[in-house]
């Protein structure tokens, strides 16, 4: 599909990096990526070939082992991605965000101990805002850490975390009143915590279970968990920056930049629907030609494609706000919003253009149906993007009279 979602102005490093990723997701992935989600298998071998690739350290600094890529170069490579399939980009989106975080906000001592180490894949990252009790009231996180000695002890119970399994590094946002007078503001009061674990299920470090993976009905593949804490002891210099009462802020920088990365995979789910639908509507005859040829389906293969354009160039545009070190929450918030509620739209259209077949496991499109819905949710649901959206309009067009 070389027509739609092209990106003007990008250099000669980004189209080559681009090209290397969408080589690997038409040779391997597509072929496989149906197969592996039904039988909701880990894409061990795809992984291990985007590690070589440098993938998990397109981001990183060069300085510490990574190819210090730009935002805009990531979410390219995300969009290709999730083209194959939408569960690989989630295995590296917390991995993403975590590296991002480190980046932004880590002391001088855990971006040397870390970034090189999640550069080459080595350490993988998770992050973890949940509960069982709250996701979108992200202030009302009730897990808590107290200080004893030089270390913390955190207690509490998390929920939906994406690679909580297979990670060995997960930033875990909890309540800590230390230093924090009574009274102080939620936000003001929340501590982003460095936990190193091994990989697996079960007791993955004294204090701290993963139990099992959780049953989704799509985005399959990668693993998403529960996380435990009971007396998990963590040294005082796995505090993200060193310091207490700023995690709430650590975090939602590291969702901004992943809004863009959901955006990007809206996108991408979106592009592989179109795909599927063009191609099917000009082999299927119904009354004597192609449906292609009837007036409905070109219809709405011209609405998916105008779709596909929009949700490209916002999720674009949001990339390059921030690239150019400028804040991008309303830009990141209307790219999520649009690309994810198109990306439902486009694979509902590509659905209902397969007939009966749509329904059929055999065919691509029933596995995109079931992984749309994910990108309504996560990193912020649409209300709260439209409450993100709807507080910056405010401030921008404040009512001067
Ligand atoms: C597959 C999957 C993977 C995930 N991975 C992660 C992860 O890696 N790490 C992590 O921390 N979390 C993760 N999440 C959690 C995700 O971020 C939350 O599910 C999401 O933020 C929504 O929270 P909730 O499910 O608690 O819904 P709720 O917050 O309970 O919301 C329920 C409904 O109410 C609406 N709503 C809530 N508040 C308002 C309001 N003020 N105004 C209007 N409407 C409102 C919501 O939009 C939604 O429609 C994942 C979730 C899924 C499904």
């Amino acid at each position: 599909m070389a027509r739609l979602a092209q990106t003007h102005g990008l250099t000669d490093v980004q189209q080559e990096i681009l090209a290397t990723v969408r080589d690997f997701v038409d040779k391997e992935i597509i072929p496989v990526a149906t197969e592996l989600e039904h039988r909701d298998e880990y894409p061990q071998a795809i992984v291990d070939g985007l590690k070589e690739l440098g993938v998990f350290g397109l981001m990183i600094p060069e300085e510490y082992g990574g190819l210090g890529e730009s935002l805009l170069t990531y979410a390219l490579c995300v969009e290709e991605i999730a083209r194959g399939w939408m569960s690989v980009s989630g295995i590296i989106n917390t991995h993403f965000i975590v590296a991002y975080m480190l980046k932004q906000h880590g002391t001088q001592e855990q971006k040397e101990y870390f970034l090189p180490r999640m550069a080459a894949g080595e350490t993988r990252g998770a992050f973890s805002m949940s509960e069982p009790g709250l996701g979108s009231d992200v202030s009302a996180i009730t897990s808590k850490a107290v200080k004893d000695g030089d270390e913390y002890v955190l207690n509490g119970q998390k929920m939906w975390l994406t690679n909580g399994g297979t990670s060995t590094l997960v930033a875990v946002l909890v309540r800590s009143d230390e230093g924090h007078p009574e009274g102080t503001a939620p936000h003001k009061s929340m501590t982003t915590f460095l936990v190193e674990k091994e990989p697996g299920f079960g007791e993955v470090r004294p204090g701290l279970t993963i139990p099992g993976k959780i049953d989704k009905m799509g985005y399959k593949g990668v693993d998403t968990t529960e996380l435990i804490m009971d007396g998990l002891r963590i040294p005082a210099n796995r505090v993200l920056g060193g310091a207490t009462g700023r995690g709430f802020y650590q975090m939602m920088d590291g969702v901004e930049v992943g809004r863009v990365n959901v955006a990007a995979r809206g996108c991408g789910v979106a592009q592989r629907a179109f795909e599927l639908g063009v191609q099917y509507a000009q082999q299927r005859h119904t009354f004597g030609k192609p449906i292609a040829q009837h007036q409905a389906i070109q219809f709405k293969l011209a609405e998916m494609a105008t779709k596909v354009e929009a949700a490209h160039a916002m999720m674009v545009n949001a990339a390059r706000k921030k690239d150019s070190g400028e804040r991008n929450d309303l830009e990141a918030g209307m790219a999520k919003y649009l690309a994810s509620e198109y990306c439902k739209e486009v694979v509902e259209d590509a659905f209902r253009i397969h007939g009966g077949y749509g329904f059929s496991k055999e065919y691509e499109i029933e596995r995109l149906y079931r992984e749309a819905p994910m990108l309504l949710i996560g990193e912020g649901t649409a209300e709260i993007q439209k409450m993100i959206i709807g507080r910056r309009l405010l401030e921008e067009y404040r009512f001067q009279g």
